[in-house]
């Protein structure tokens, strides 16, 4: 018996968001996952545009090569209608998408993608991710500026090269065909769940959890335990032999899954200004992710401004290695200057000495010397008190270690 596939999608605001941008499609052939940006202005407006044109392209294709190319063309379509929408209402000037698209077409897969929402594939118990995320820190990961260790927590992360929106007219939209087979699991999601959630978790979650909608919850749970400060939207695919996922009806979710209307839109931005008064540090913890022209200047800018950071980084560095080295210094000039005011006296071979300085030495270093020889010899001491200089006997002052000689002069015998 042929299994059949089984698809889900879930979005979920997150903890600090007022409003669900996220939009996110699992139809009978096509899948797709929308993050949409813009600050004040209409990124949920934009991915539930964005999500609506693309479902169109939602049929069955004779090759993954004509679905890449028809996901290609939907994408552009998208983009389109986005500059239109602008035109006809200012407000929502500056707003863009990230998509990525997956069609099946039998045992192949093709993908659509621009802007910084991933897609996963997960097959044989390994997690592997298909997109490259077009932002500004992945471009200094290839070209080996940062690491990705690094790139996780730069400031700039939220900088993204490549969104749908209303300024370019022709956006360069990556498009691959892949293989595909029975059993493996195919992961969208928005950066509200990539950005917070680790790799191995994700593969975790999807090793452990059997039906798509338990996997799902699991992984947008995760994103909440980790504080979910962005919006997060998960479309999961279990790939079956039949490459039709029918029997329910396509699953919209997010902003696209309400009715598009940019006045309610515009009265719901407007209650978000108590939520910020109450909750100032909401407002500051998370950077909204935004769109950068993909201008040579622009790079170049944000290049330099990066090496200006490293430059500061190394800086702070040497100022703090320096101050730690000079601490040491000073604190073990002012202890050597201590000791030197302490005196003992104890013998030196045959005789009494008046040491200056503590017994203690400080690996080779010794931290005492002789500051004056005596005549008293030590056979001619009791043998008590002999042991007891042995021993040394330590003095307050030089005053107090000249007394003790005198005593000792009295007891000898000489
Ligand atoms: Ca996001």
């Amino acid at each position: 018996m042929a299994t059949i596939g089984k698809s889900v999608a879930v979005s979920h605001v997150g903890k600090l968001r007022s409003n669900n941008q996220d939009s996110g499609y699992a139809g009978r052939h096509l899948f797709v996952v929308a993050d949409g940006m813009g600050g004040h202005a209409g990124g949920d407006v934009a991915s539930a545009i964005a999500i609506k044109r693309i479902a169109e392209a939602d049929r069955e294709y004779a090759s993954a090569e004509d679905a890449a190319f028809a996901l290609q063309t939907a994408l552009l379509a998208a983009n389109t209608m986005l500059a239109e929408t602008v035109f006809d209402h200012a407000e929502l000037t500056g707003m863009g998408t990230t998509v990525s698209a997956l069609a099946r077409v039998g045992d192949r897969i093709a993908i659509a993608h621009i802007g910084d929402s991933r897609i996963y594939r997960f097959r044989d118990g390994e997690l592997d991710q298909i997109t490259a995320d077009h932002t500004f820190v992945q471009r200094l990961v290839e070209s080996g500026r940062i690491t990705q260790e690094e790139a996780a927590v730069h400031p700039r992360r939220n900088v993204l090269m490549r969104v749908l929106g209303d300024i370019d007219s022709s956006p360069e939209i990556d498009t691959t065909v892949l293989d595909t087979r029975p059993g493996d699991r195919w992961l969208i999601c928005s950066d509200g769940l990539s950005s917070y959630v680790t790799d191995d978790k994700l593969e975790t979650i999807l090793a452990n959890f059997g039906t798509t909608r338990d996997a799902a919850n699991r992984l947008i749970k995760e994103s909440l335990d980790h504080g979910a400060p962005d919006n997060v939207t998960v479309v999961l695919i279990d790939v079956g032999e039949d490459d039709e996922y029918a029997g329910m009806p396509p699953q919209i979710v997010g902003s696209a899954a309400l009715p598009l209307t940019y006045e309610a839109e515009i009265a719901r931005r407007a209650l978000r200004l108590p939520t910020l008064l109450l909750h100032p540090l909401k407002s500051t913890q998370h950077e909204d992710s935004h769109f950068e022209p993909e201008s040579e200047e622009y790079l170049d800018e944000l290049i330099l401004e990066d090496k200006r950071r490293a430059l500061r980084r190394r800086i702070t560095w040497l100022v703090a290695i320096t101050l730690a080295i000079a601490a040491i210094v000073v604190g073990l000039v002012l202890g050597y200057q201590w000791t030197q005011t302490h005196y003992y006296v104890g013998a030196n071979g045959d005789t009494v000495a008046i040491y200056k300085g503590v017994q203690q030495t400080v690996g080779p270093i010794s931290l005492s010397s002789v500051y004056q020889q005596t005549s008293i010899t030590m056979e001619g001491l009791p043998p008590y008190t002999r042991s007891t200089v042995e021993e040394t006997i330590s003095a307050d002052s030089l005053a107090d270690a000249r007394k003790i000689i005198e005593r000792l002069s009295e007891l000898s015998n000489d």
